[in-house]
């Protein structure tokens, strides 16, 4: 059995979402993203379960979340680049993004790209 503790480490507390020329803006990650559920407390959301693996060019996390408001499970899939490129410094420039972070339903049906972390 998986400590739900060290589970709720590994998600980023946020995530960024670009938005066309207003810049960015942060998310919790601590909610339900499923259809129909507004739950937003970390209370009601057990993380029980990892799987990770890895290619050539990325890290995939996928933490299973169960909402106990709605009485169903979503997963949080976390993709983190293994190579980014280098960036001088320009004031102008968008913040790098290294990890993109989606939600999938308890079939690993995609319910959309969320953000970046
Ligand atoms: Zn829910």
């Amino acid at each position: 059995m998986t400590n739900t503790e060290d589970l709720r480490n590994e998600i980023p507390p946020e995530a960024f979402i670009a938005l066309a020329r207003r810049g960015m803006e942060k998310i919790s990650l601590d909610q339900c993203f499923l259809e129909n559920c507004d739950n937003d407390d970390t209370g009601l959301l057990e993380p029980f379960k990892k799987e990770e693996y890895e290619d050539d060019k990325k890290i995939t996390k996928e933490i299973y979340i169960r909402c106990k408001k709605c009485n169903r499970v979503f997963i949080l899939k976390l993709e983190t680049l293994k190579k980014v490129a280098k960036s001088t410094r320009d004031q102008n420039e968008e913040p790098l993004s290294m990890g993109v972070v989606y939600a999938l339903d308890e079939n690993k049906k995609n319910l959309g790209h969320i953000g970046y972390f």
